[in-house]
């Protein structure tokens, strides 16, 4: 038997056992004897496993520790350096923790602060506390505030503040932690900026205004001018007064088309110009085109022909007004800009739906071309491709521009191909919804201005302030042998109304004492008024964008644009007095 282990021998000295006894416990004391062996070699093993163990936990332990050191090192660092304020605030609404970038901000230390409630160092401009840093009822959990605050060194600043609750376990506030960011420059960049915005819409809305009243300035007289260059021209001239008079009805024509050109690109420019949608009749507007270019060609010697192909529909929706000024910029460049040959407007169908139609109108003529370097240049606003052109052809550079830009609002784009000698084609397409109905039009059988058919049946009202103008309409009604009568402002009128019935008045808009809106809305509401259901035209020189709208609400029938066309307005009045005679 091996030796005894010395705990069995400890053991058995205790007992202190015969010779004989330990002869028959022999088997029994060899196999404990070997069992305290084995134990002994467990117990070592689990001690080296132990010990292994216990210096991998300290190693670990250790290089934890390290860890845990070099981030908080590194998040001070980071909370030392950053510009914003990173806080901590107790229960009870007490600094508890703050980064340097207070100092920064207040000019107070941090150790300062510590332990103080915050809003002693948070004040509005009146230097009342700010108390709304922390909130206990805050279901959310975050707050976020823009604040003017007042430092303690007294400076104003815009701070951007975010807090947050910090709940316990059992959902109880323990305290808060949040950043406060100082937006001062930010802010005032803001406020700046808005500042100069309101002040750039002033003074646009001061440029608006200023154009629209030189426009109403400009058009007042120009009235007068085509307005009798028109009468004089109708009173059979003699050979040698005809070259001076058409002249004089050019160049006032040329004047107000450069006036509407100017105000056109102005409502562009500052994106109030508004589409109308309306029934229109294509034909109409072709029509239109070809009897003001028709004679312009013939008397350059070169030809104007319109090819429209027959599945080209008629009735058509959209803004005719529009459409007219952009063709005619186009022919009008054209035949401008053409020595020899000639200009053919096409318009064709590119494609065609059920409900729309997309109609494809090409301008191209035979002229002097645009240099490929000048391609992009003569959309630019006052942009001519040649600096001789103005000398030579006359024109602005507004047209292209304006033709362009309307093509944008429309959806659509001018296209260009030319060479210089040979010729230009400017083409667009554009989608326009079918219609079915007849659009409404100046009454189409009214007979020629020239041609005229006595107006003697009509009791017309004229109310101007401007002499010249009322002039010029007295001229024309006294040709077309209509009864009128004048009435210097709408008080007048109104008065006049009161006491005469009349079949039409033509309203000026712009007046001293009352002006035609007033007077309007004043005939409309009189209940004795003979003329509460007369029709009233606005005969106007503004261009306000409204001004369809308002004349609508002050109870007009409809508006003459000043100068007037003699030709619209004589069809206005035939119109008139053939429902008069109907009636
Ligand atoms: P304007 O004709 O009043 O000068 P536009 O904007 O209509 O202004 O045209 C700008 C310039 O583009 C013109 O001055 C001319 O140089 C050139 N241009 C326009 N249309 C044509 C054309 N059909 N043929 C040759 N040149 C043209």
């Amino acid at each position: 038997m091996k030796k005894l282990h010395r705990l069995l021998n400890r053991q058995l000295r205790k007992f202190d056992l015969d010779e004989e006894t330990k002869v028959k416990m022999a088997p029994l004391l060899t196999l404990v004897n070997e069992a305290y062996y084995n134990f002994d070699h467990d117990l070592n093993h689990i001690e080296n496993i132990l010990e292994r163990s216990s210096s991998e936990l300290y190693e670990a332990n250790k290089q934890l520790k390290n860890r845990v050191e070099t981030i908080s090192g590194q998040l001070t660092k980071i909370a030392g350096n950053i510009n914003e304020v990173i806080f901590e605030v107790d229960r009870k609404g007490n600094w508890s923790y703050l980064n340097p970038a207070w100092e920064k901000l207040t000019g107070v230390m941090v150790e300062q602060t510590l332990g103080h409630p915050y809003h002693k160092f948070l004040q509005d401009e009146e230097g009342n506390p700010i108390k709304l840093l922390i909130d206990h009822d805050n279901k959310y959990g975050v707050f976020n505030k823009t604040i003017k605050c007042m430092t303690p060194l007294g400076v104003l600043k815009w701070l951007d503040i975010t807090s947050k609750a910090v709940r316990a376990k059992n959902g109880r506030v323990e305290g808060f932690i949040g950043t406060i960011v100082d937006i001062t420059n930010k802010k005032e960049t803001e406020l700046a900026l808005i500042q100069a915005k309101e002040k750039a819409t002033i003074a646009n809305k001061a440029k608006d205004e200023f154009l629209s009243t030189m426009s109403h300035e400009i058009r007042t007289p120009l009235n007068a001018v085509i307005g009798v260059s028109h009468l004089l021209l109708m009173e059979d001239p003699k050979e040698e007064q005809l070259e001076n008079l058409d002249a004089l009805k050019y160049s006032s024509e040329h004047l107000l088309s450069l006036v509407n050109d100017i105000l056109d690109f102005n409502k562009i420019a500052s994106g109030s110009l508004d589409l109308e949608m309306a029934d229109f009749s294509l034909d109409q507007i072709l029509n239109g085109v070809q009897s003001i270019f028709t004679n312009k060609a013939k008397q350059k010697n070169i030809t104007f022909v319109i090819r429209k192909h027959p599945n080209v529909p008629d009735l058509l929706l959209g803004d005719t007004t529009r459409l007219s000024q952009i063709l005619t910029n186009l022919v009008n460049n054209g035949i401008k800009f053409t020595e020899k040959g000639g200009v053919v407007l096409e318009v064709s169908v590119e494609d065609d739906r059920e409900e729309h139609t997309k109609i494809k109108f090409v301008v191209e003529d035979t002229g002097i071309g645009i240099p490929k370097k000048k391609k992009s240049q003569i959309f630019e606003p006052f942009a001519q491709a040649e600096t001789h052109t103005t000398r030579k052809y006359g024109g602005t550079g507004l047209g292209l521009a304006i033709t362009k830009q309307l093509l944008e609002i429309m959806g659509s784009d001018l296209k260009l191909k030319s060479e210089v000698d040979v010729g230009s084609i400017f083409s667009f397409s554009l989608i326009f919804k079918k219609s079915c109905s007849l659009p409404l039009v100046e009454d189409e059988n009214a007979p020629a201005p020239e041609s005229i058919e006595s107006l003697s049946e009509m009791k017309i009202l004229v109310v101007d302030d401007n002499r010249l103008n009322t002039m010029v309409v007295q001229k024309f009604l006294t040709r077309w042998d209509a009864d009128f009568e004048i009435a210097e402002n709408g008080l007048v009128a109104l008065k006049m109304a009161s006491s005469t019935c009349y079949d039409l008045i033509l309203m000026d808009l712009q007046m001293p004492v009352m002006n035609g809106y007033e007077a309007s809305r004043s005939i409309r509401d009189t209940h004795k008024s003979l003329n509460k259901d007369v029709p009233i035209y606005a005969l106007s020189a503004s261009t306000g964008a409204n001004i369809l709208t308002e004349i609508e609400e002050y109870g007009m029938d409809g508006l003459i644009h000043k100068p007037f066309n003699p030709k619209k307005l004589y069809s206005i009045l035939y119109k008139v007095m053939k429902r008069k005679s109907v009636c």
